[in-house]
C-alpha cells in the first residue's frame, strides 16, 4: 500500500484505540508471552508474486442487464477488498440472477468473487457451471495478502455516496457473517491473528507528506463497522520486543488463501458444480451459453472482455518468507512501507512499490521485497 494508504489502513487497525485504552483500564493483564521473532533474511524468500487490483472508483459493478436474450449480472471491480466482500457481494449479486427463476447458472471467472457466487447460488438450490480461462491458484484472487480489509480501494471519496456507504456494509456485515462460520475448520482457511503497529512517532501525529503517486483520497468506511471490530491496545516498552517506541497490538482476521481457495472449489464440487476452462475475447460469445443466466465475475478482465475503462490496475507484489508456524502475529510499520501477515503458506511480506498506481506491470521487482525483509529485520534489531 502508498504511505497514503498504509496511513488509512493504520487507521483502521487503530480506530478503537482510545476506547481500548480506557476497557484496558480496569483490566488485569499477566505478562505476556515473548514473541516469536520472524527469521527476516533475503535467502528465506521462497516466492514473489504480483498482481494488480480490480480498482473501480465508482466502486464495484453488482447490476444486471439484458444481452443477447440473457440475463448478465455484473460483479466485478473489488480493488483491494475483493476476498472480504465476496460473500455479500455474491449474495446481491444472485439475488439478482434468482429474480429469472431459471435452475441452471452460468459464472463467468473462478476468482474470489467468481466462486463465492457460484457457492452461493448453489446454496439457493441452483445447478452451476463455472467458465473461467484460470482457477485457483492461476487466478490473480490467489495473490491476494490475506487480511479482512473490507474498504481497500473500495471506491474514491468522491463516489462513496450514503448510498454507497449503506450498500458497502451490507455486503461487509454479510461476508463478515460468513467468514465466521469459516473458523476452526482442517487448514485454518480462516483464522484470527493478533498483530502489532510499530510508530516511530506518538500514534495521534501525522507522518511526513510523501509524494503524490495519483491515488485518489479513500474513505474511511471501516469505521461504520466499529462493533464487528476487536479493540486494539496501545502495548508499554515491556510488552513487547520491538525496537521503536510506539506499538499498539490489533487482531485481525486472515485469509490462508491457499487453503480456503481448495475448500471453495472442493464445496464447489460436492455440490455438482462443473468448470469448463474457456476464454471470452468478446461479450457475443456469452449468446451460444446453454444457461440463460450468467452471473459475470472476470474482476480486472472486464475491461478487455466488456471494454470497461473505469477499472484501474492497481499493481501490488507480495513475497513470502518459508513458514514460521510458531510466528502467529501480523506487523504494520507506519511510514515504513511494510505490512506483514502470519500465513500457512508462508509469512507475506507486503511493499508499496513507487509506479504501482495504474499500472498493470507483473514483473516481479525483488529488491523491493527484499528491501522490505530487510526493515522488517530492523523492528526486531536489539534496543539501543
Ligand atoms: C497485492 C494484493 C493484495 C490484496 N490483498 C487483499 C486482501 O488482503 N484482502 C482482500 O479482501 N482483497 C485483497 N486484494 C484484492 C483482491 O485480490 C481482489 O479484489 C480479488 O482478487 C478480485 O477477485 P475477482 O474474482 O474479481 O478477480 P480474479 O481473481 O482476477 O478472477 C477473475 C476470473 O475471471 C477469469 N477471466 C478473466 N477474464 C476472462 C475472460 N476473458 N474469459 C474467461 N475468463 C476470464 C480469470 O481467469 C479468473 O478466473 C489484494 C489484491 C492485491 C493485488
Amino acid at each position: 500500500m502508498d504511505r497514503r494508504h498504509f496511513l488509512q489502513h493504520s487507521g483502521a487497525l487503530l480506530a478503537a484505540a482510545s476506547a481500548a485504552s480506557s476497557a484496558r483500564a480496569g483490566t488485569a493483564f499477566a505478562a505476556p508471552a515473548p514473541l516469536a521473532p520472524i527469521r527476516a533474511t533475503p535467502d528465506r524468500l521462497i516466492d514473489i508474486s504480483v498482481c494488480t487490483r480490480p480498482f473501480r472508483p465508482q466502486g464495484p459493478r453488482i447490476e444486471a442487464e439484458q444481452r443477447y436474450g440473457k440475463t448478465l449480472v455484473h460483479n466485478y471491480g473489488h480493488g483491494g477488498s475483493g476476498w472480504s466482500l465476496s460473500w455479500g457481494s455474491a449474495r446481491m449479486a444472485i439475488a439478482m440472477a434468482l429474480t429469472t427463476r431459471e435452475k441452471y447458472l452460468a459464472v463467468i471467472g473462478c476468482g474470489a468473487i467468481g466462486l463465492t457466487s457460484a457457492r452461493v447460488a448453489q446454496r439457493a438450490g441452483l445447478r452451476v457451471r463455472i467458465y473461467c480461462k484460470e482457477r485457483p491458484p492461476e487466478v490473480r484472487s490467489s495473490l491476494a495478502s490475506g487480511v479482512w480489509s473490507p474498504d481497500s480501494r473500495i471506491c474514491s471519496s468522491e463516489h462513496a455516496t450514503p448510498a454507497f456507504a449503506e450498500r458497502w456494509e451490507a455486503m461487509a456485515r454479510a461476508s463478515f457473517k460468513t467468514y465466521q462460520s469459516l473458523l476452526g475448520l482442517p487448514g485454518d482457511p480462516v483464522s484470527w491473528h493478533d498483530g502489532y503497529v510499530l510508530s516511530d512517532v506518538p500514534f495521534g501525529e501525522p507522518l511526513p507528506a510523501t509524494e503524490d503517486n495519483g491515488e485518489p483520497d479513500y474513505p474511511d468506511l471501516e469505521s461504520r463497522l466499529r462493533d464487528i471490530r476487536p479493540l486494539s491496545v496501545a502495548l508499554s516498552a515491556d510488552e513487547h520486543p520491538f525496537r521503536v517506541p510506539h506499538v499498539r497490538r490489533y487482531t485481525q482476521m486472515v485469509f490462508n488463501i491457499a487453503s480456503y481457495s481448495r475448500l471453495l472449489m472442493e464445496d464447489f464440487f460436492r455440490e455438482g458444480g462443473e468448470i469448463e476452462q474457456r476464454e471470452f475475447v468478446h461479450p457475443r460469445q456469452l449468446a451460444g451459453l446453454r444457461e440463460r443466466t450468467i452471473v459475470h465475475a472476470t474482476g480486472y478482465g472486464a475491461r478487455a472482455l466488456f471494454g470497461d475503462d473505469s477499472l484501474v490496475p492497481v499493481r501490488g507484489q507480495t513475497a513470502r518468507l518459508v513458514p514460521q508456524p510458531e510466528v502467529d502475529y501480523g506487523l504494520s510499520w507506519r511510514g515504513h512501507n511494510l505490512f506483514v501477515v502470519p500465513r500457512r503458506d508462508g509469512i507475506l511480506v507486503q511493499a508499496q512499490g513507487p509506479h504501482d498506481w495504474n499500472n498493470e506491470d507483473v514483473q516481479v521487482d525483488r529488491p523491493l521485497s527484499e528491501d522490505a525483509v530487510a526493515r522488517l529485520a530492523a523492528a526486531f534489531a536489539p534496543r539501543s
